[in-house]
C-alpha cells in the first residue's frame, strides 16, 4: 500500500522538503509520496494526531512548529530533547519518535567538503534554532572551542550552553581566531547584500543560508582564499537523515541535492 509522508508549518508552500523527498522516493522505485499541510498556530497536537490516525510514514516539521512537536510525540531522541526541537518524526512500532537532524545534516555537509571541526576553534554566527543544532553537533564532533557570537547576548549564553565545557559567548573580535567560521543568521539571504563576517585565506566560511548558493559571505571568503561552505549541503543532509530514519534505506544524496539545486 502506498505510504504518505508530509511536512508540516506555516507557510509551507515555499517549503522545498515536497521536492527532495519525492524525488528520493522516487529514484528508488519505493511506493511513497509526499505531500505539504499548511497547519495553523495551535494546530500541532491535532496534526500530530493526524499523523498517527492516518498511519502517516513520516513527518517533516518546520517553522513555526519545531518546538510544539516536541511536546507532543511519545519520545525524543537526545539531540531533539537536547535542542528543544524537532524537524522530523519517524516511528518506531506504535511509538512516534521526535528527531532533530539539523546537526546531523551539517556535519555531513562538513564532510562532503573535507572540512573537519575535531580539535579546531569553531565560531559561530547566530543563536537561534539552526545556530544551536550546529552548536551541539560541532561540540560533539570534538571541537575544542565553540564561540557563540550573537546579536542578542542572552540568547547567546543559552546556545553556548549546548557546547557544554568547550562552549563560551564571544564577539566580533572572535572571528579572526576561528579555524572555522558559521554564518547561522539570515545576513546575505535572498538579495540581501549584507555579510555577517570578514574571514581571511587559512580559514573556513561556511555559511547555513542556501538562496543564494553563493551569499556575499561566501563571496568574500572566496576572494580572500579561505575555503567555503554553502548552505545547500546542510539542507540536503538534514533531509537524508530523516528518510533514512522513516524509510530503513540509504537515501540517494546526489538525487536529493541535484532536486534541491532544480527547485
Ligand atoms: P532564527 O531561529 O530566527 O535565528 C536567527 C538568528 O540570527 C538569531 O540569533 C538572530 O539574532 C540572528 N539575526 C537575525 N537577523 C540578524 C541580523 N540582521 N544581524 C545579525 N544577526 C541577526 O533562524 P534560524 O532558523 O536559526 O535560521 C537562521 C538561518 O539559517 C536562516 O537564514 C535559515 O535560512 C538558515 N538555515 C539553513 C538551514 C540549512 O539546511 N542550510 C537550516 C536551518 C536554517 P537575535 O537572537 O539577536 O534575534
Amino acid at each position: 500500500m502506498r505510504v504518505v509522508a508530509a511536512v508540516i508549518g506555516s507557510p509551507v508552500a515555499h517549503s522545498r522538503s515536497p521536492a527532495i523527498h519525492q524525488a528520493a522516493f522516487d529514484a528508488l522505485g519505493l511506493d511513497w509520496t509526499y505531500v505539504a499541510f499548511d497547519v495553523p498556530v495551535g494546530g500541532v497536537a491535532a496534526a500530530i494526531g493526524g499523523m498517527r490516525a492516518l498511519g502517516l510514514g513520516g513527518l517533516s516539521v518546520t517553522m513555526p512548529h519545531k518546538a510544539a512537536v516536541a511536546a507532543c510525540v511519545d519520545r525524543l531522541t537526545p539531540d531533539a530533547a537536547a535542542l528543544g526541537a524537532v524537524n522530523c518524526v519517524y516511528r518506531d512500532g506504535d511509538e512516534l519518535v521526535g528527531d532533530n537532524t539539523d546537526g546531523g545534516g551539517f556535519l555531513w555537509s562538513l564532510e562532503q567538503a573535507a572540512v573537519t571541526v575535531a580539535g579546531q576553534r569553531v565560531c559561530v554566527l547566530g543563536a537561534g534554532g539552526a545556530a544551536r543544532a550546529v552548536i551541539r553537533a560541532v561540540a560533539g564532533a570534538g571541537s575544542s572551542e565553540v564561540v557563540v557570537v550573537n546579536r542578542s547576548a542572552e540568547r547567546a549564553a543559552t546556545a553556548a550552553l549546548l557546547a557544554g565545557s568547550v562552549g563560551r559567548v564571544g564577539t566580533d573580535a572572535d572571528v579572526a581566531a576561528a579555524a572555522v567560521v558559521i554564518n547561522a543568521t539570515p545576513v546575505g539571504m535572498g538579495g540581501d547584500p549584507g555579510s555577517p563576517a570578514t574571514v581571511t585565506a587559512g580559514q573556513v566560511a561556511v555559511d547555513l543560508v542556501y538562496h543564494p548558493p553563493v551569499t556575499p559571505f561566501l563571496a568574500a571568503a572566496a576572494a580572500a582564499g579561505a575555503t567555503t561552505v554553502g548552505g545547500i549541503g546542510m539542507l540536503v543532509g538534514q533531509a537524508a537523515l530523516a528518510f533514512e530514519r522513516w524509510t530503513g534505506v540509504a537515501a540517494p544524496y546526489a538525487v536529493m541535492e541535484a532536486a534541491v539545486r532544480d527547485n
